[in-house]
């Protein structure tokens, strides 16, 4: 057992060693009401801190849980011992890249390893727990996580470029629940530490703190979508508001790659009723009735047939469960047939586009330039505090 002495200087030097780094607070996997999580595995050696007072030190072979009690406090469990009716505990690794595993065991959740620190705590009565990563660390993790395995070099730049910019934009997202990001799709899906791709890690390195920077020079909105299906979509149709220096843009090197088109079917009765029952869709009317049995693709939309009907595309998608909300359709026996374009929200860059650009010999920041036209590639320390 270390002494109080040597704990304070260990913090100390700690501290003094993260002292330039920027430090994010990620809440792993919040949705879940944890009574029980366990950390094990760890690839050095962890100090377990409760209320700032030394419990113990976790070894490679050991593990510790923590619960939440009957009184609303948190239990430490380590080595056969329990520490009862803490506040808050603290994982520290004494080793730099060191990682731990992090189990749910009520509820279950898969076991994944982390770089970085952690905090368990309480926050309106539920147990979060919560990842404490440098940025630069914190995006290895993301960038495989959304870029999957597998990619170019140069394709993880330009993820790394938008990840980077999400991360310091939406800093305080969760601020209200004592974190900065979720490691949800909410947020950008991070899994884990990532399994160590050469490729990510320089693609972090050569690209390091730069950001994508708006007109007024704050860090500017860098969302991205799977497949555009040929046309960035406008903000305003999938979310209902515009959104500076984000507008549609003709893509065509995402038109002839693998989520670039799908179909679906729906039984006509069911198509039917949702215009009749959620719209109120004047079937009665021939010209109207039309509409609703075929609908031409041509551009991207905001609202199906006309917007005088106000049946928004984006409905469409999330009631018939639709890969975009870029289609058209046209009755075929008894049954709705939906030609479609793309996969997800498209706003913002295509992936499957940069990929194809990547392919095409062009660099991270043509890339970029080509999503973003009215961005620019700065340093994150360049930018002015969020308005
Ligand atoms: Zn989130
Ligand atoms: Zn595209």
């Amino acid at each position: 057992m270390l002494s109080m002495r040597v704990l304070f200087f260990l913090l100390a030097f700690l501290s003094l060693n993260v002292a330039h780094a920027q430090v994010f607070r990620i809440g792993i996997n919040p949705k879940q009401n944890y009574s029980r999580v366990k950390f094990s595995n760890a690839s050095s050696n962890y100090l377990i801190v409760g209320d700032s007072i030394l419990i113990g030190i976790l070894t490679a072979n050991a593990s510790c849980e923590v619960v939440k009690n009957s009184s609303g406090n948190l239990d430490v469990i380590f080595e056969g011992v329990r520490k009862a009716g803490l506040k808050n505990i603290k994982l520290i690794g004494l080793q730099n890249e060191g990682f731990v595993s992090f189990t749910g065991l009520s509820p279950i959740t898969k076991e994944r390893s982390f770089e970085g620190d952690f905090s368990i705590g309480l926050f309106s009565g539920k147990l979060k727990v919560i990842n404490e990563i440098e940025l630069e660390d914190y995006l290895r993790g993301v960038l495989e996580s959304e870029a999957g395995i597998g990619q170019k070099e140069e394709y993880y730049k330009v993820q790394a470029v938008i990840s980077r910019t999400f991360a310091l934009k939406e800093i305080n997202k969760h601020e209200h629940e004592g974190f900065n990001l979720c490691n949800q799709v909410h947020c950008q899906a991070y899994l884990g530490k990532g399994s160590g791709i050469k490729s990510i890690e320089t693609a972090i390195q050569k690209t390091h703190k730069l950001v994508l920077l708006n007109t007024s020079g704050n860090f500017a909105p860098t969302y991205f979508s799977a497949n555009c299906g040929g046309q960035t979509c406008d903000p305003i149709q999938v979310w209902n508001h515009s959104i500076d220096g984000i507008y549609s843009i003709r893509d065509t090197f995402c038109i002839r790659t693998k989520q670039a088109h799908w179909t679906s079917s729906i039984p006509y009765s069911d198509w039917k009723k949702f215009f009749v029952e959620k719209y109120n869709f004047p079937i009665d009317d021939s010209l109207s009735l039309r509409f609703l049995n075929d609908f031409p693709l041509v551009n991207r939309t905001g609202f199906y047939a006309h917007p005088g009907y106000g049946v928004p595309m984006r409905d469409l998608r999330e009631r018939f469960n639709l890969k975009s909300s870029f289609f058209s359709a046209k009755l075929d026996n008894g049954k709705i047939l939906l030609h479609g374009r793309g996969y997800g929200h498209g706003v913002g860059l295509c992936q499957e586009g940069a990929m194809t650009m990547v392919k095409l010999q062009y660099d991270f920041t043509q890339i970029l330039g080509f999503y973003f036209p009215d961005f620019r590639l700065d340093y994150a320390f360049n930018a002015k505090f969020l308005e």
